[in-house]
């Protein structure tokens, strides 16, 4: 009987990547050492993010040479998150370590990793950056903001360090697999779902080629997705800004009888028209952030996959044999 090796391996490694054709060789350069080093099996799963670029064929290329390397081809572009989440679903290892293509974080942390969480029975290793010198000051400033917020969201142990590099058990991945969030931000669910966790702390390198897929507008669906998957505080914030605004217009509204009934006549244009103005933005925020809750459970409710996978070289029919 065939025996089913997928059960054997102890690492996989998770790797999103979308239009990456410029840091590929230097990923594989740097990654294949430190795994063929770690004297375990180990698969690599390189999830192509619908890329338009030339990083399907290289992959493909390095797959002839590299049996461990799998492609998970995406049908199209879903996002980073998506993509990490169809690399944690397509995986078989004990441990999945999910790591980025650029080259930012170090693949030599990797058996540090793996050898951490097996020493001491961790489910859970975070890469830690040790500074963000390599980052702008805008990205930091940014990324500190949204770390604050979260710590006050979701709790003390989300990492404001930690980004997308770290180890996960299969107990952890299988955790992950079983919660029914449509956009998993998987750096706040992590530390949520509180297995026993360690860190390794590492330099952060500049991208090695290309260019950040991170525009600002991605940032900041991020920062919504993360906001509104652990926390209803904006509904309630609704809630105060309108009994705060109710008790200003009876105070204003009390003022103006005052005066009214003492014969002063209330100069009102430009009070009037700044009340309706501020009135108005109040209401249409509000709406907006009841629009994101919505939003939410409409996309719940509609119960879509948040990828879809168009081939997978694990799945593959093996090559044939060559002919004697
Ligand atoms: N990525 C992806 N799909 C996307 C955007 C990004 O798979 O739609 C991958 C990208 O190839 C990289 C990782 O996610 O491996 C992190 O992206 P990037 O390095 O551009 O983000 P940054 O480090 O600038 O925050
Ligand atoms: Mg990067």
């Amino acid at each position: 009987m065939a025996v089913d090796l997928r059960a054997e391996i102890t690492l996989s490694v998770v790797i999103p990547m979308y239009n990456e054709e410029d840091a590929l060789p230097a990923l594989v350069s740097r990654l294949r050492p430190a795994l063929d080093g770690i004297g375990a099996s180990y698969e690599v799963v390189a999830v192509d993010d619908g890329s338009a670029d030339r990083t399907a064929s290289i992959l493909d290329d390095f797959r002839a040479e590299w049996p461990e390397l799998r492609v998970v081809q995406l049908r199209r572009n879903s996002g980073h998150q998506a993509a990490l989440t169809a690399g944690l679903h397509s995986s078989f290892g004990r441990y999945v370590v999910s790591i980025d293509a650029d080259l930012q974080d170090p693949p030599e942390k990797i058996p540090e990793m793996l050898e951490l969480a097996q020493r001491q029975k961790l489910d859970i290793v975070y890469g830690v950056r040790s500074d963000r010198s390599t980052d702008t000051g805008f990205k930091r400033r940014t990324a500190g903001a949204y770390y604050w917020l979260m710590r006050r969201l979701v709790g003390k142990n989300v990492t404001s360090q930690a980004g997308d590099f770290r180890l996960l058990s299969r107990d952890a991945v299988e955790a992950l697999k079983a919660l029914p969030d449509q956009q998993q931000v998987y750096r706040l669910l992590v530390p949520w779902l509180g297995f026993p966790s360690g860190e390794v702390t590492y330099h952060r390198d500049e991208r090695v080629a290309g260019e950040t897929k991170y525009p600002l507008s991605k940032m900041i669906r991020l920062a919504i997705d993360s906001i509104t998957s652990f926390s209803a505080a904006p509904l309630r914030i609704a809630t105060w800004l309108g009994i705060i605004s109710f008790f200003a217009c009876l105070g204003l509204l009390v003022f103006s009888l005052v005066a009214f009934v003492s014969g002063v006549a209330v100069p009102g244009w430009t009070s009037l028209f700044v009340a309706v103005l501020f009135i108005g933005a109040v209401q249409l925020i509000c709406a907006g952030m009841l629009g994101e809750y919505v939003g939410r459970i409409y996309t719940a409710v509609q119960q879509r996959p948040t990828y879809f996978i168009g081939s997978d070289s694990a799945s593959a029919p093996a090559p044939a044999p060559a002919k004697a």
